[in-house]
């Protein structure tokens, strides 16, 4: 499902990401971790090319991108293969919860103002929030507006969710809803990568993990051997 290779960038000569080299499968959770500043949140931005790499390609599903190549019309294209759960939730505040989710299935699936109302309640449902369509972010907590920007991701139907540090703005138990509801999708043959420092939830969900130091990922595996001590 992603194929990385070679994938490098700088930041001002600072090595964010180098030569990272992995394969994710269709239906794989792979868990990002390591230290602060060791280039997760890069990698992960790479992937949908909000951060843009200086060299390597990118292969995610039927679309393929080299870093040295790429035209902003790639970039647009390809950005449609992923979805992003970003720490802060990044909601429309003056959108309600339901209007966070038809704006993005209106513009990109082309649904008609019916079709997008009756598939965003179906999604709001799913993370148990048909309650609160009407909503707006200010008015819900941390933990629901985590739930409403998961149901937005989910809405673009992308081949690959990418999550980075989803509950890391989070109090303990809205944390525990956000990954509960995280935890179901693994279940559901849904293609993801997890930034996080929920060690305990990254040893339970994923299938890999990824762990990264100074923009290298420097150990990968089952979560078993990841975390044996010793
Ligand atoms: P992590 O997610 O593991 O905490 P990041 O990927 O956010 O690490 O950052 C890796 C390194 O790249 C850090 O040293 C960070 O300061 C730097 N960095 C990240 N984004 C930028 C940017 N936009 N401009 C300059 N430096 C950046
Ligand atoms: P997060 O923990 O959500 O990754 P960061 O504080 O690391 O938040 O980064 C927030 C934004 O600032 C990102 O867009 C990142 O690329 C950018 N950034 C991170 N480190 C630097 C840096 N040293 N210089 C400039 N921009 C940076």
């Amino acid at each position: 499902m992603i194929t990385v290779s070679g994938l490098n960038k700088t930041f001002n000569q600072f090595p964010a990401l180098s030569d990272i080299n992995f394969t994710v499968n269709k239906g794989e959770v792979v868990s990002i971790i390591g230290p602060s500043g060791s280039g997760k949140s890069t990698l992960l931005r790479s992937l949908n090319l909000l951060v843009r790499p200086d060299s390597g390609q990118i292969q995610i599903g039927d679309k393929h991108i080299n870093a040295d190549t790429l035209t902003r019309r790639q970039t647009a294209d390809f950005r449609r293969q992923t979805s992003m759960v970003f720490q802060h939730y990044n909601l429309f505040k003056n959108k309600t919860a339901l209007e966070n989710i038809t704006e993005i299935l209106r513009f990109t699936q082309k649904l008609n103002k019916a079709q997008a109302r009756e598939r965003g309640e179906e999604l709001l449902a799913q993370v148990g929030l048909a309650h609160k369509a009407a909503a707006y972010p200010g008015t819900l907590s941390g933990g629901q507006q985590q739930r409403v920007g998961i149901a937005r991701a989910m809405a673009v139907d992308p081949q690959v969710i990418l999550f980075d540090e989803p509950t890391s703005s989070l109090d303990p138990e809205m944390r525990r809803e956000v990954l509960n509801l995280i935890e179901g999708l693994a279940g559901r043959d849904l293609t993801m990568m997890i930034v996080t420092h929920e060690m305990g939830f990254a040893r339970d969900v994923s299938d890999r993990i990824f762990f990264m130091e100074h923009g290298h990922i420097i150990e990968q595996g089952e979560p078993a051997k990841i975390f044996q001590t010793g």
